[in-house]
């Protein structure tokens, strides 16, 4: 154990001098970015119902027409509330969240976690029983090295509770199908048609925890009339989450939050 933090110190050591952190906007030795420039970066005062996008809503919960909608349908909202933590913006979060998770530096994980933070106390969110990151396909996981979700959610659960952290559960929800990245769908009915059926509930868990049956049962037993936070990076037409939420809700789930760093608007064919 000696050895091997040892070792990693002495990494670090070696890769701090030949590769020193700089902030990403003012360049200034020692963080990717420093305090004045996070300072520049403001929480999202106002926050809309995270179906119609239009009304506003405390703390970005389901607006009373979107819930009589959902009602009309016989179904329930996958997700009761969404935080959109900051505004997406080409030079300050979208930079940061680009150099997150295609620059595969997951030590921006800190910062874009502590924006999350700020958000959901701002808004006075309820603290949830457990914080689900949304899931990668196992071939995106391999390729980028960590799910960018789950740096996210451990962050945050250290930062929402400093000293007892919030549970993180990411073995509950797997990802089945391999997907073309939303950002490249252009047409809205097009991205929920992509993500339906995405999610699963994780057979493996059961498995580990269990010789039995392969039903499920113990997600659904931990499940059972508690409220869970879903973490994302970025959102835009929040099918992702939905989707996620719904799963969650089926299988027992009491309320469902999301909560995101940024939500891009970008103009989809509706
Ligand atoms: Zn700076
Ligand atoms: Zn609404």
């Amino acid at each position: 154990m000696f050895i091997i933090n040892y070792l990693e110190k002495l990494q670090n050591f070696i890769l701090d001098t030949l590769f020193p952190i700089h902030c990403l906007f003012c360049q200034k030795y020692g963080d990717w970015i420093c305090e004045e420039c996070a300072k520049k970066i403001s929480i999202l005062p106002i926050q809309v119902c995270p179906y119609c996008e239009k009304a506003i809503s405390p703390a970005g919960r389901i607006c009373p027409s979107c819930k009589d909608k959902f009602l009309g349908k016989n179904e329930i909202g996958p997700l009761d509330a969404l935080i959109v933590s900051a505004k997406y913006e080409k030079s300050g979060i979208s930079r940061l969240v680009h150099c997150f998770k295609y620059n595969f530096i997951p030590d921006l994980g800190t910062p874009l976690a502590k924006i999350i933070s700020e958000a959901i106390i701002f808004h006075n969110l309820p603290l949830p029983d457990f914080i689900i990151p949304i899931p990668l396909h196992s071939r995106r996981l391999r390729w980028r090295g960590f799910n960018q979700s789950e740096i996210l959610a451990k962050n945050l659960s250290e930062i929402l509770t400093p000293g007892f952290p919030l549970s993180v559960i990411s073995n509950f929800l797997i990802r089945k199908k391999y997907t073309t990245a939303q950002m490249k769908i252009k047409n809205y009915q097009e991205r929920q048609k992509n993500v339906k059926n995405i999610f699963g509930l994780n057979k493996d868990f059961q498995n580990q925890h269990s010789n039995h049956s392969s039903d499920n049962s113990k997600i659904r037993v931990a499940l059972q009339d508690k409220t869970v936070l879903l973490i994302d990076d970025i959102s835009t037409t929040g099918s992702t989450l939905f989707e996620a939420g719904r799963i969650l809700k089926s299988a027992g789930a009491k309320k469902v939050f999301g909560a995101v760093i940024a939500r891009q608007e970008i103009s989809l064919k509706k």
